[in-house]
């Protein structure tokens, strides 16, 4: 078993495989096999990325600020009404 620097991390990947097991191989840095997304980057790192317009943060900003504008227009809806 190869030591990890992360010692709350496995030392397997762990990913679900098509016979129902669990994947055996060694995993990388963000707990995934080379197979299974340990090469992948995410984030600015990402080749893609461009404006982070899309990252977890944005959308999740985003779907807050249009739950807030929700729950502002029903409230209007109820002064409204009275
Ligand atoms: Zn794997």
């Amino acid at each position: 078993m190869k030591p990890s620097i992360y010692p709350m991390q496995s030392v397997y990947c762990g990913a679900k495989t098509r016979n129902g097991g669990k994947c055996r191989n060694h995993s990388m840095m963000n707990g995934r096999c080379r197979m299974h997304g340990g090469k992948a980057k995410s984030g600015m790192d990402h080749g893609r990325y461009t404006e982070g317009n899309f990252t977890k943060e944005a959308i999740a900003s985003r779907r807050k600020f249009s739950e807030l504008m929700r729950m502002s227009r029903e409230l209007l809806k109820g002064i409204n009404s009275k």
